[in-house]
């Protein structure tokens, strides 16, 4: 990782009886795309809302350039950009008149205004619709254009809060252009989302969150090599679940083996050879298998390892 751009330690918020943040501590670096992965209610949201000063916490301490968020909330609030979830557009003005309105609410205005305007439309490919009203657009162009709003006053960390959800494959794409050729010009990006498939496609580090915690914090590659191995995952009953088990652990291409309910999770070296050990005694054995499921090394496959869940449960 490069010099830290924000630290954050030992977070937490609640809110009433609901735990939603419960001391995460992590770091970003300049120049990262860093992915906050974990299912709806990890606590990402909040997370976020905390880092740009819409939210309090109950506790922790936060430093973007290694000074203070708490101390020094207005310069330090100018680094940062938000694109939240939430849209906020007016549906009758153009795109272009829309971002006027909340260039002029940053602060911006005359001809550095009007060039922003046209930069972050290029950015998020929207310079061909920029005189339409934003009512015509699509549910992944509005999203596109909440991009371009947050990226507006030039900050140098910008919070992406699931920015591909409810959108169409063109406009994912985009985002994910957009994100890329944003970083490579030196943007730092923290980047939430609960599809795995995006967060390995996009961040050079991940933090998993599940339950308002970080349960692991790596490159998705290194995860992936800790974690991922292929899991094969059989339904069937309890006592053949114990059989099965006595009979695979020791097999080479078995990593570990778990059972949780009527479920065994196999960890596999190398999956086709589980796979094949499986299937041949269970049939050797007469036990019935009820369902089969094999996952490839991924994220999802982390997640999955880490918790026994999925991360669209
Ligand atoms: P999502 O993608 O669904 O927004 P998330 O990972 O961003 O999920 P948060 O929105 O941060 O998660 O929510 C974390 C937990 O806090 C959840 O249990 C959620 O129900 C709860 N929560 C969030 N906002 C509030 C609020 N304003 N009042 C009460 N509980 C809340």
């Amino acid at each position: 990782m490069s010099e830290p751009i924000l630290t954050v330690q030992e977070l937490y918020k609640a809110y009433g009886e609901i735990q939603a943040v419960r001391g995460i501590s992590f770091q970003i670096g300049r120049g990262e795309i860093f992915g906050l992965l974990g299912p709806n209610g990890a606590g990402k949201t909040t997370t976020v809302s905390i880092l740009t000063g819409l939210l309090a916490p109950d506790r922790g301490q936060i430093t973007v350039d290694g000074i203070s968020f708490q101390k020094m909330p207005k310069e330090i609030r100018a680094k940062l950009g938000l694109v939240p979830q939430d849209l906020a557009l007016y549906p009758t003005l153009s795109a272009r008149d829309n971002l006027l309105f909340f260039g002029r609410l940053y602060g911006l205005h005359g001809k550095r205004l009007r060039e922003r305007v046209e930069v972050v439309l290029e950015i998020v490919q929207l310079t061909p619709r920029a005189g339409d009203a934003v009512q015509t657009f699509s549910g992944g162009m509005k999203r596109r254009l909440n991009i371009a709003v947050g990226l507006l006053h030039e900050p140098e960390l910008l919070f992406l809060d699931e920015p591909s959800v409810g959108v169409d494959p063109q406009s994912r794409n985009a985002i994910f252009e957009s994100v890329e050729v944003l970083n490579r010009a030196g943007l730092t990006i923290l980047y939430t989302t609960h599809y795995m498939e995006e967060a390995q496609r996009l961040c050079h580090r991940v933090a998993i969150m599940d339950r308002g915690q970080i349960i692991a914090l790596d490159t998705p590659a290194a995860l992936i090599r800790e974690w991922g191995s292929g899991l094969i995952i059989a339904g069937l009953p309890e006592e053949a679940a114990e059989r099965l088990t006595a009979h695979l652990e020791h097999h080479p291409a078995v990593k570990a083996i778990r059972r949780r309910d009527d479920r065994l999770y196999l960890e596999a070296s190398h999956t086709q050879g589980a796979l094949i050990a499986l299937l041949d005694a269970a049939n050797r054995m007469n036990l019935p298998l009820k369902s089969l499921e094999v996952l490839e090394a991924n994220l999802e496959a982390v997640f999955l390892h880490l918790t026994g869940k999925r991360l669209r449960d």
